[in-house]
């Protein structure tokens, strides 16, 4: 049975995308080297700090909560294979959606790929034509340039996402209502879980 670095499984409110709003299974893996400077999970980074945790526990745990809706991140969990922990959580009948930068190659079997892709380490072409969502973080007025280069990547039915870095969230905010208001096929993510304040 294959083990993962856990840094954390819990059951909350999914805050940001398409599915904002909706209670989830959260798994959070460790690992990550995309090293983004504005990452608000850097704990995650280093894998070896979390411990090796079965499939079978990490399903255990799921079992106390009635949602079937599974949210598998990070970290940036496709430095994993995904086949073992998403065949397990679809045979329990959960939705299996992932929330990743694109950097490595994709594994598992998904029912929502959240494309997030970052300067610092690009996506993988692969993924950017499987993507369901393509949410593009933004820290400054570049990034909605740099967001319209990724729409062009992305296939004609993937849902576009602007939100804005939470830490520039004063700044980005108003130029992101008026963008939206002007380029309306993109919709706005906020982070909802950060101000109703759960994890
Ligand atoms: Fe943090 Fe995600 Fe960037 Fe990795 S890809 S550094 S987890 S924001």
């Amino acid at each position: 049975m294959q083990t993962l670095p856990l840094m954390e499984s819990f059951y909350s409110i999914q805050g940001e995308g398409e599915f904002q709003g909706e209670a989830a299974y959260f798994i959070r893996l460790g690992g990550c080297d995309v090293g983004c400077f504005w990452c608000d999970v850097k704990d995650s980074w280093e894998a070896k700090k979390h411990p090796l945790t079965s499939i079978e526990s990490i399903l255990k745990k799921g079992e106390a909560f009635p949602t079937k809706l599974s949210i598998i991140t990070g970290g940036e969990p496709l430095m994993y294979d995904m086949l073992p922990l998403t065949t397990a959580l679809q045979t329990l009948r959960y939705r299996t959606h992932i929330e990743t930068s694109g950097s490595y190659p994709l594994t598992g079997i998904w029912d929502w790929i959240c494309l997030s892709p970052k300067k610092f380490k690009k996506p993988l072409p692969e993924i950017t034509k499987k993507a369901n969502e393509l949410k593009i973080i933004l820290y400054n007025k570049s990034d909605f340039q740099w967001a319209e280069e990724y729409k062009k990547l992305v296939n004609p039915q993937c849902k576009l996402f602007l939100q804005p870095e939470w830490s520039a969230k004063e700044k980005m905010l108003p130029l992101l209502i008026e963008y939206v208001k002007q380029n309306p096929q993109w919709k706005i993510s906020i982070q909802i879980h950060k101000y109703i304040n759960v994890e």
